[in-house]
């Protein structure tokens, strides 16, 4: 049985408060004096924080197994 936990961590000097993934990541990112920031830092598993990560053009997210520390997104 997974008990994965996901940690979201966002680099407030790369992000360039687009908004982008507020819409992308379902809810789970809010927008913090023009920065973005996780609504909350550790997640259970979701799908649409991967993409979230892979498709912001500052590539300012990061997604990591909170248990390992394994960056999950974005890939390069
Ligand atoms: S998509 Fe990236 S640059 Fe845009 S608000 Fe989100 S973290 Fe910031």
């Amino acid at each position: 049985m997974s008990q994965d936990q996901w940690r979201i961590e966002v680099d407030r000097l790369s992000c360039a408060g687009t908004g982008l993934c507020l819409g992308t990541a379902n809810g789970r990112m809010r927008l913090d004096a023009g920065r973005a920031r996780p609504v909350d830092e550790v997640i259970g598993p979701d799908e649409s924080m991967l993409d979230a990560a892979e498709t912001c053009p500052m590539e300012a997210i990061t997604v990591r197994d909170a248990t390992t520390g394994e960056v999950l997104a974005p890939s390069h």
